[in-house]
């Protein structure tokens, strides 16, 4: 029955050799990419550290202070509270737990609602369905944006949040989170922003472009931020993060821990792996404000190459993009048989349905040959 360590890794290497790799330019449609070398040795370092006890280990909990102030100010924040969590849905659902205590507290015997796009990630659908909460869709404008407008009207006695999306999954657009944040402000309502996605992205590009995107804690109406470093952070996954404004609110997830060596948890996850946040603390020393916004560069000249290479076919149809994820359609032809068509080809890509559309999300991996392979492709399909 026991294998020995020859035939264990041999059968690990053929099961492995199954999955897709990203080297090989074909996964165009996941938001995670091949992490980064000088992240990955960190991560490893601390894969058996252990920050569910952090009495236990010191250096590793310290460590996630530091990290969780660094992206704090990468977020125009100068104290802030959160951790680094498993990932974009973890940290999403810290958010909405604390919306909630802080809602019940004030409002007993109300069904909290959470307003909300379409376009919201699904993990919201979670959510709703674990902490009993009715969702409030709010209107889209034509081009897949909050309307604002119509979430001013949306807003009643039972508003527990609203959520909005700095870099949507399906599209990557950004809602117009400084309105967004002034109306959630004056009617003092908790205001999420899910920048899971766009959190790596939109503190460069405002470095690179002249207007900028105001997305982050310099809103005074934003509560709280999801960020997740296994995105465009290029750290290993998995690695989200959650950061809050306020002390308080991150301390209303708190909960006693009796055996431990420390007295109380504000995680969702209990024993959870220091390596993480290794991960992404060496990163951020490592390219520091620079490297990633060279990075972010690469990504969006690489968009834009491929955006013009696809307006060059005709019938195709594609549009406008805001971050490095691009959605196009083809006259006369099904999408869900395009995409399984495409994956005849090797080409992994998805399907969004807030457009019905081909979704092409351009990771570091991804590289201008990669594009012009694809192009070759997509042309002799259609
Ligand atoms: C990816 C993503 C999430 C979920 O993150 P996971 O790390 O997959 O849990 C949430 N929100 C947005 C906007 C995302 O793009």
């Amino acid at each position: 029955m026991n294998m020995s360590d020859d035939e264990i890794f041999k059968y690990l290497d053929k099961i492995h050799a199954d999955d897709m790799t990203y080297e090989s330019g074909r996964i165009l449609g996941s938001m995670c990419t091949l992490p980064d070398p000088i992240g990955l040795k960190a991560y490893k370092k601390f894969i058996i550290t252990n920050l569910g006890d952090p009495g236990l280990f010191k250096g590793t909990t310290h460590l996630e202070g530091e990290v969780i102030s660094m992206i704090g100010k990468l977020l125009n924040l100068d104290k802030a509270y959160g951790h680094i969590v498993t990932g974009g849905t973890e940290a999403n659902i810290s958010a909405m737990c604390v919306a909630k205590y802080k809602f019940i507290e004030e409002h007993p015997g109300v069904v909290p609602e959470i307003i909300l796009p379409r376009t919201a990630h699904f993990s919201f659908n979670k959510i709703i369905q674990m902490l009993s909460v009715k969702p409030v869709y709010v209107d889209l404008t034509d081009d897949y944006h909050i309307n604002t407008q119509h979430l001013k009207e949306l807003i009643s006695e039972n508003t527990m949040a609203i959520v909005a999306i700095a870099g949507s999954t399906e599209l990557g657009y950004i809602d117009d989170i400084y309105t967004i944040s002034e109306i959630a402000y004056e009617n003092n309502i908790f205001l999420h922003v899910d920048a899971a996605f766009g959190g790596f992205v939109i503190p460069f590009l405002n470095r690179l472009e002249d207007d900028e995107i105001l997305f982050d804690f310099k809103c005074r109406g934003v509560t709280s931020i999801t960020i997740d470093p296994h995105k465009m952070g290029l750290a290993p996954i998995q690695c989200g993060g959650i950061i809050f404004r306020n002390e308080c609110d991150l301390n209303l997830l708190s909960i006693k821990t009796p055996y431990l060596t420390h007295d109380y948890q504000t995680t969702i996850v209990g024993t959870r792996s220091g390596a993480s946040t290794a991960a992404i603390w060496a990163l951020l020393k490592h390219y520091g404000v620079d490297g990633y916004t060279k990075i972010v560069e690469d990504v969006m000249n690489t968009t834009e190459y491929a955006y013009s290479k696809l307006k060059c076919i005709e019938n195709i149809e594609v549009r406008d993009y805001e971050l490095n994820i691009l959605s196009f359609t083809v006259k006369d032809h099904d999408t869900d048989k395009l995409k399984d068509d495409l994956l005849g080809y090797g080409w992994s890509l998805s399907v969004s349905e807030n457009p019905h559309a081909i979704r092409m999300v351009i990771m570091p991996h991804v590289k201008c040959e990669h594009i012009d392979e694809f192009i070759c492709d997509l042309k002799k399909i259609i």
